[in-house]
């Protein structure tokens, strides 16, 4: 319940801010936000607000008065819960998080459930409190695994072992993070402890950047071989011609160059784990040995005839469609279904957006820490448009951005736009303006992410170089035509006019009324 709540409070929040894209952090929360939608499930009430973002200082208090969780769950529970608005818990957090742009936890300090008249509750930034362990554990999707196979004979009284959440799983070395608690990412997260620890085949998919070869280093770490070796090949990074001696070896004076033997990754990874990247890319007759090995499990070094035993776990990763690869003849059928075996879908960036606070503040730090910078916090707009960027380069491209503004930004100065992205980036649906390093006002307002940033076809380009030909048309009346020709397209629906053109909203009414246009008057019906 608690991580339905989260959800939902995640949720939530990405509406509000963009139903009130104006609102400074405080606002949002206060005026509009978490209070208000609780309504449903309880009438909030604030009692004390103190936020300071820059130090990371966050102290909400709130009553939750008739509360349907006490009543319900304290009704089942007999009154005997300490606390029990499990879904409010979990909605605050989410929101809270999300509007903040950090690790909020929300704690019941008096609850409904024990006969008070209401519950109070305190919201604060996790490292404000003592131990969040216990509070994190039910954001974990480990812990739900770990219940729902737990024997029912285990007295209800005893605490289970705190579980590692998945923050302490970040593969800090990798510079990749694995921290998420959004359902899509949990997905994931659950598929992999459940295949971590056999020995079967992985297929990861997924675009690049994701965090593939993160999770296949969770997966070894996961497994019965964690001891043993973990070797890492992209088969992208190497040349089509040394691929095969790269992965079975050499014998010495196998081919001009092979001066001396050498062991193949098959070798290194003898008893671990061996991590095959952009397999899609791997060439046919690379394909075809990899097939043997893995149909016998025998290999020979190039230019040796001893036969040596494979004992490697095989996890693959690519960013290709493999289906479409076979289909095109690119890819061997028959090595597809080899290592098809336990396919896992990484999600992209831009579809588990409400980890983007966790994944923010655990880089911030990171970062800060590695650099030895001391930036203070993280201004709204810039959370801001974090939250509106699409991230076509996912994990990989927002740990650029962070590492790139941690070292821009002056000690005690805030973490602004202009230290994350350039001028040109492209935010879904707001309004954002910001100062580029010369103090010059740059940003975009795009409604649509479908506008294309490719030049004009030929064909429209050439209509209006002949529109141009009559002498004295102006450039407002050539948007006026423009403008006017799309709103007609749309029957005067001004919100698609200004997707189409991908402008605001407020841009066309701005022109319309200018111009004396009623948009009504070109609907066709
Ligand atoms: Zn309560």
């Amino acid at each position: 319940m608690t991580r339905l709540g989260y959800a939902a409070g995640v949720r939530d929040a990405h509406l509000s801010m963009k139903q009130h894209p104006d609102f400074e952090t405080a606002e949002l929360i206060t005026s509009g936000g978490v209070f208000h939608a609780l309504q449903g499930t309880a009438r909030a009430v604030r009692r004390k607000v103190e936020l300071d973002l820059p130090s990371k200082h966050c102290y909400l208090e709130f009553e939750w008065r008739n509360s349907i969780e006490d009543e319900g769950h304290g009704a089942i529970h007999d009154h005997q819960l300490s606390e029990s608005c499990w879904m409010e818990i979990g909605y605050s957090s989410g929101f809270l998080s999300t509007c903040i742009g950090g690790d909020i936890v929300v704690r019941e300090i008096q609850c409904g459930a024990q006969g008070a008249s209401e519950c109070i509750c305190v919201a604060r930034f996790s490292h404000e409190w003592d131990d969040v362990s216990n509070d994190l554990k039910y954001l974990d999707p480990g812990y739900l695994s770990e219940l729902a196979t737990r024997r029912p004979t285990i007295p209800t009284e005893s605490h289970p072992a705190p579980v590692s959440t998945s923050e302490e799983t970040s593969a800090a070395d990798s510079g990749r993070v694995l921290i998420g608690r959004s359902g899509t990412f949990d997905a994931v997260l659950q598929q992999v402890r459940r295949v971590g620890k056999t020995t079967a085949t992985v297929l990861l998919l997924g675009e690049s950047g994701v965090g593939k070869t993160a999770l296949a280093m969770h997966i070894h770490e996961s497994s019965e071989r964690r001891e043993m070796p973990f070797v890492e090949v992209n088969c992208a990074a190497i040349p089509e011609s040394l691929l095969e001696s790269e992965l079975f070896g050499v014998e010495k004076g196998a081919f001009t160059g092979a001066s001396a033997s050498r062991s193949g990754r098959f070798e290194e990874a003898h008893g671990g784990t061996l991590f095959l990247d952009e397999i899609g890319l791997l060439p046919p007759a690379a394909q075809g040995k990899l097939l043997r090995v893995l149909q016998n499990q025998k290999y020979e070094r190039l230019g040796s005839n001893r036969t040596q035993q494979a004992d490697v776990r095989l996890i693959a990763a690519t960013n290709n469609d493999l289906g479409t690869a076979v289909r095109a003849g690119s890819f061997r059928s028959d090595l597809f279904y080899r290592i098809n075996v336990f396919p896992i879908t990484v999600p992209p960036l831009r579809s588990r957006l409400g980890d983007l606070p966790l994944l923010i503040d655990h880089l911030v730090s990171t970062f800060c820490e590695r650099y030895r910078r001391t930036p203070k916090g993280l201004t709204p707009n810039a959370y801001r448009a974090m939250l509106h960027y699409d991230w076509p380069g996912n994990i990989r491209e927002l740990e650029n951005v962070i590492e790139r503004a941690v070292i821009l930004a002056d000690d005690g100065e805030a973490l602004d736009v202009r230290h994350l992205f350039t001028s040109d980036a492209q935010f879904r649906g707001i309004g954002l303006h910001w100062l580029d390093e010369r103090g010059k006002l740059v940003g975009r307002e795009t409604n649509s992410t479908e506008t294309s940033k490719e030049p004009l076809a030929p064909e429209a380009t050439a209509w209006f170089e002949a529109a141009i030909q009559q002498p004295g048309h102006s450039l407002e009346q050539i948007e006026q035509a423009v403008v006017m020709a799309t709103l007609r397209a749309y029957d005067g629906n001004l919100i698609k006019t200004a997707q189409h053109l991908g402008v605001t909203r407020a841009q066309i009414d701005y022109r319309i009324k200018k111009w004396g246009v009623d948009p009504k008057l070109l609907a066709s019906s």
